[in-house]
């Protein structure tokens, strides 16, 4: 591409450097690459949801408040709905902290490994992007963050807890020390916290602290990642600022009709999310048995709906080649592999590709 185009243009400098989100190219029947839930839409809900779209009125702005699924998303984790703003997926409340609620030159914290859009988006707005690298085991304490975010006089500090990739998390207790230790704002992205625990998660203490925003989303275990919704939870002063800050008509009307549907099934929720658990602890035992067998590398308890599987070497590439090679996509990230929690059948048939893997590699050898 030739990017001496923008060179007459009045515009940020970095921009010739920005390269689009490149998609995973070819096809994949089986995707183990982006913690989506798999299950499809369930029957009951597609057809509630297919009876009230035609009622839809399509010509008019959506509700900027997003009020009905708001209310959905309050009920079903059983806190106010004055707390809740709505959005077009949960990036874009990374998009609009970034942009909205700091400013250029501001100092934003993250920690390494984790979300990369929490650094994307802090150096497009132009902010000072500080990150706190993890203990060799892949684990941070509570206080090391509060340390780092008194030393480097960080505006906000962002981390996804249970983490992407590492599938690890911090405790409850842990996190309320930080708040109460720290001035700036702490933002928790819970993407997978509906895959851990619900008594971890700080949802409940969102009007408790001046400094807290959650994010949660319906990409990962509610099942509609498709769909982009997203929700910021944080006490009414967070809350009014950043329903003042989004652009009004952000979610748009079909999203919000098909999140209250889904919402207005918690039961199916539930089970669902059980499911992926349970589908999540039997991939990880047979993983780990993998790499017990093999000596490839090492594999770490998981809390999300995807194992973090660290390899020496090459062989994260070599593995994910190979795997491609028989239509499986898994997610690459450096020496490691994260790969996402299928169904039964879709766990059976990569591991069948893994053990074919392990026997070409020992022909080699
Ligand atoms: C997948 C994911 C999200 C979800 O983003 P959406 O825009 O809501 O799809 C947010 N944070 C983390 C850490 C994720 O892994």
């Amino acid at each position: 591409m030739d990017m001496d185009l923008l060179n007459d243009l009045p515009l940020r400098d970095s921009l010739k450097s920005l390269e689009p989100y490149a998609p995973l190219e070819g096809s994949y029947p089986i995707r183990l690459d982006a913690n989506e839930s798999y299950f499809s839409l369930p029957e009951k809900i597609a057809k509630d949801f297919s009876e009230q779209v035609s009622q839809l009125n399509l010509n008019r702005y959506p509700d900027p408040y997003a009020v009905e699924v708001s209310k959905g998303f309050a009920d079903f984790y059983g806190i106010n709905t004055d707390l809740v703003t709505a959005s077009n997926g949960s990036d874009e409340w990374i998009s609009i902290i970034c942009s909205g609620l700091l400013q250029h030159g501001d100092t934003l914290l993250t920690l390494a490994p984790d979300f990369s859009m929490y650094r994307f988006y802090g150096q497009l707005y132009g902010l000072k992007v500080e990150c706190l690298s993890k203990d060799s085991d892949l684990n941070i304490s509570a206080e090391a963050i509060a340390e780092a975010c008194r030393k480097t006089k960080c505006n906000a500090v962002i981390f996804s807890n249970p983490c992407n990739p590492t599938s690890l998390g911090i405790g409850k207790k842990e996190l309320l020390v930080l708040l109460k230790s720290v001035k700036c704002l702490v933002v928790v992205d819970e993407a997978y916290m509906d895959f851990w625990s619900e008594e971890e998660s700080l949802l409940q203490e969102a009007e408790n602290f001046p400094n807290l925003l959650i994010l949660r989303t319906c990409s990962k275990a509610i099942g509609l990642a498709g769909a982009r919704l997203g929700f910021a939870v944080g006490n009414r002063a967070l809350t009014q600022v950043l329903r003042a800050i989004k652009s009004p008509y952000n979610t748009n009307s079909l999203s919000q009709l098909l999140g209250t549907v889904v919402f207005s099934h918690p039961e199916c929720l539930k089970t669902c999310i059980e499911e992926i658990k349970t589908a999540r602890n039997n991939f990880y035992k047979t993983l780990q048995e993998y790499v017990q067998n093999t000596g490839y590398g090492k594999v770490y308890a998981p809390l999300t709906n995807f194992v973090y599987w660290e390899l020496e070497g090459n062989l994260a590439q070599e593995i994910s080649d190979f795997t491609a090679d028989s239509g499986i996509a898994l997610r690459k990230m450096g020496s490691a592999l994260r790969i996402t929690a299928g169904s039964a059948s879709e766990q059976e048939t990569l591991m069948k590709v893994l053990q074919n893997f392990y026997k070409v590699k020992k022909g080699e050898s």
